[in-house]
């Protein structure tokens, strides 16, 4: 009994977050029946990049230069989210290709991983807010269906969160990222591992952070060779 009452105060605790968000709805995204496979996982993700071009549906869209909708391999088995592009990003259209990208290839490698083959890559909106503040409710319900769209899609057995915003969105709590880090989650089909944002590394250099940072790599490395069944070509450090 006080199990279920333990279950349902938390998911009471989800929809009040997401309520204040500014969702309306839950996307079908939500149920416990997962959807069935893309067929074509990089056709189903360019449908979904092209249907967005233009998007009008926040007001990022007048801040923004291009839409930075996602990168990787649309098989990838790990699953990055951010928070939202930077100037690089929406210069070029494509997540993580500034500084902090280039510590993120970095932080990716130190596990064995490529981003490239090994990892897609997405952000919670996809239109770079005017001077990189964070992105507002409105603007992040607006971007949400397209998110769950892409992990619909890539199926991810493990998703990276990256920082504060990822973190907090994706589990629906307001507990930062230092509480949230260090363990795992389970979310819809996949385990979550959050760990910390890469500007907030550039921001704070040292060996504290980028130790409790690499630890959780290796456990979402872990937990990616525990899931994916066949072996990573790239040891594990
Ligand atoms: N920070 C993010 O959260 N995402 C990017 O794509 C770049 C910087």
């Amino acid at each position: 009994m006080s199990e279920l009452a333990d279950a349902l105060r938390d998911v009471a605790q989800t929809l009040r977050h997401h309520r204040d968000l500014g969702m309306t709805e839950i996307t079908r995204a939500a149920s416990a029946t997962p959807p069935p496979p893309a067929v074509d996982p990089a056709k189903t993700l360019a449908a979904q990049e092209a249907a967005l071009q233009g998007c009008t549906l926040c007001k990022l869209c007048h801040s923004r230069t291009n839409i930075a909708f996602g990168s990787g391999s649309p098989r990838a088995r790990l699953m990055v989210v951010g928070e939202g592009p930077g100037e690089e990003e929406d210069k070029q259209g494509k997540p993580f290709v500034g500084r902090a990208g280039q510590l993120l290839t970095k932080m990716l490698e130190s596990v064995g991983f490529d981003r490239e083959r090994d990892a897609y890559i997405a952000n919670v909106v996809k239109c770079r807010p005017e001077r990189n503040r964070n992105p507002e409710p409105d603007e992040v319900a607006a971007c949400n269906p397209f998110l769950m769209a892409q992990l619909d899609t890539v199926r991810p057995a493990v998703i990276l969160a990256l920082g504060n915003f990822a973190a907090q969105t994706l589990l629906g709590t307001r507990e930062g990222i230092t509480k949230l880090r260090g363990r795992l989650y389970e979310y819809r089909d996949s385990v979550l591992v959050p760990t910390f944002h890469p500007a907030f590394l550039l921001r704070n250099p040292g060996p504290t952070y980028r130790r409790m940072a690499w630890d959780d790599l290796k456990l979402a490395r872990r937990e990616f060779d525990r899931l994916s069944g066949a072996p990573h070509p790239n040891p594990l450090p």
